[in-house]
């Protein structure tokens, strides 16, 4: 079998599916559903994770399980990234009584979603180099509060960490969450913080970020958050509609800016706040 590079997930152990089916992580009509809808297409489920509905235990022994999991399927191969994911209990963040770590995004509500385990793995390795201690953050679509909280335990309390979503109900469950968890002493301490704004326009106060993650798939690339980016930073961001591509964008030092694709995903959209709740 050959080893494929490309594929975000499992890479080291599976063949490579075509890659514009790789890496589901969240799918527009979760909420429709009660649970991991997406298993109704089998157009993806051959490329589900295998432990995608697997749990594997409860609190900090089934967060230490899920961690375990994506090491042995080559998902985690940074200490790092499984030291904060370790640390950061994943339960504390989604709805009471969904499978907080099998690998699967879950509804949160308010059409959107968690991102599964292995996409999150996946962004934070991704711009692990940009998260060092000291470093300053910014994640659009901030959602529950999970990836926000590890951004902030990576960079610590002499860091900055700045999540923003457009969804002041899912903002106000994700300080909740955060408060319950590890990364709560940063919160109160301040040097991470979430806010209620259009992620489309960055957050500017903190700017400009070594890190920028987008939680939500764009048409286009936004370019206050090109702007906000800091040069030598890093940003990661799903672009596209139905077909949607992570994109890696670095921003070098004379402010060029290089884009790679790491593979093919599928996001819930970054958009407006009446587009993404119907007007309610
Ligand atoms: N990364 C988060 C949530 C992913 S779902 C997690 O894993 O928990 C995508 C999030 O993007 C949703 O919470 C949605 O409300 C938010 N979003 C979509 N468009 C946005 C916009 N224009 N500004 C801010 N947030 C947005």
């Amino acid at each position: 079998m050959r080893a494929c590079p490309t594929l975000t997930a499992y890479g080291r152990h599976y063949l490579a599916p075509p890659r514009t089916l790789v890496s589901l992580t969240t799918f527009t009509s979760l909420h429709r559903h009660n649970s991991a809808p997406f298993l109704n297409l089998s157009l993806f489920t051959a490329f589900r994770s295998p432990f995608s509905r697997m749990e594997t235990g409860t609190g900090s022994t089934g967060n230490k399980a899920m961690v375990e999991n994506l090491k042995r399927f080559g998902v985690i191969s940074s200490k790092k990234v499984a030291e904060v994911m370790e640390a950061l209990d994943r339960g504390l963040f989604v709805p009471v009584g969904s499978s907080a770590y099998a690998d699967t995004p879950l509804p949160i509500g308010y059409n959107a979603t968690i991102s599964a385990p292995h996409m999150h793995a996946t962004c934070l390795q991704l711009l692990e180099d940009k998260l060092q201690p000291g470093m300053r953050a910014l994640d659009v679509g901030s959602g529950t509060g999970y990836l926000t909280g590890c951004f902030a335990l990576m960079v610590g309390a002499e860091g900055r960490v700045v999540g923003v979503d457009h969804i002041p109900e899912l903002v106000d469950m994700s300080i909740k969450n955060v408060e319950k968890s590890v990364a709560g002493s940063l919160l109160q301490k301040g040097s991470l913080s979430l806010h209620v704004g259009d992620g489309r326009k960055g957050w500017e106060e903190f700017a400009p970020y070594d890190a920028i993650h987008v939680g939500a798939a764009a048409s286009e690339v936004p370019l206050a958050l090109l702007d906000q980016l800091k040069p030598g930073g890093r940003m990661v961001i799903p672009v596209g509609t139905y077909f949607q591509e992570l994109k890696v964008i670095d921003k070098s030092e004379d402010g060029s800016i290089k884009t790679r694709t790491e593979t093919s995903v599928r996001y819930v959209p970054l958009t407006s706040r009446v587009e993404q709740t119907g007007g309610f």
